[in-house]
């Protein structure tokens, strides 16, 4: 099924609001099922380079995994990439990710004589995307994963979910959705709660807001999105057509 491409919003300033009440509302339903991750800035990129093309949980696994095999990233750095195939094991694209993870570790290492990121906090967000987005494998949404979520930028990583979410409630649609609602995204949320609202949005997006069959009926949103006010007008619609045929045949 298309998604809508209405837009029943007047004006920026109301589409703004609308992401206030969206974050409020998150907050409410989903704030006791989730939880931040705050993870050093070295962790936070390899925890994203083992999700490419994999789950948050086999990634979480494998990030696990990788930190109690061993002692600390330089081990890992002068680790055979198929030994760490094999404590990665289940994450989907071992191979390509163990090279990868060694050749970012040992590229750090050569070039601050020490495996860690930390230097990053002091540089500017377009400097971090310079320096992080020259390591292989390491794409825009790495980048603004490791600035939102471990160096406390106020920045959106746009996922396709939630372009997807933000065409069906009707904030944006066309060819620019995805770019406009991050730029809601980042003006319209709180600074300080940006990491909350990627987590919760995340979320619902896993267990209301699927990419197939959305469940509206039991979404704590549905009563201000498009999609889920045209669902409850269809189902109001059903109910009074049946109630009307039950009513006939009397
Ligand atoms: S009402 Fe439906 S389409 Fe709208 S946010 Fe909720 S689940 Fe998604």
């Amino acid at each position: 099924m298309t998604e809508s491409k209405a837009k029943p919003y007047d004006d920026k300033e109301s589409r703004i609001e609308a992401i206030r009440t969206i974050h409020e509302k998150l907050k409410q339903a989903w704030a006791d099922e989730v939880e931040v991750p705050r993870r050093k800035t070295l962790d936070e990129l390899v925890f994203n380079l083992l999700l490419q093309g994999s789950s948050k949980e086999r990634a979480e696994r494998a990030f696990e995994a990788l930190t109690e095999e061993f002692h600390d990233w330089n081990e890992v750095r002068v680790t055979l990439p198929s030994t760490i195939v094999e404590v990665i094991k289940g994450v989907g694209l071992e191979s390509l990710k163990a090279v990868r993870l060694v050749k970012i570790l040992q590229g750090i290492f050569e070039d601050r004589s020490e495996v860690d990121l930390e230097f990053l906090r002091e540089m500017e967000p377009k400097a971090v995307g310079n320096y992080l987005g020259n390591m292989e494998g390491i794409g825009g949404h790495a980048v603004e994963s490791v600035l939102a979520f471990s160096l406390d930028r106020h920045v959106f990583p746009l996922t396709k979910a939630a372009e997807r979410f933000a065409e069906r409630f009707g904030l944006v649609g066309g060819k620019n959705a995805g770019k406009d609602f991050k730029e809601l995204a980042e003006e319209g949320v709180p600074e300080g709660e940006m990491p909350l609202f990627i987590v919760l949005l995340d979320y619902h997006n896993q267990v209301v807001c699927r990419a197939d069959r959305p469940k509206c009926s039991k979404c704590p949103l549905a009563s201000d999105c498009l999609r889920g006010k045209k669902a409850a007008e269809r189902s109001r619609r059903r109910k009074s057509a049946a109630a009307a045929r039950k009513q006939s045949r009397k």
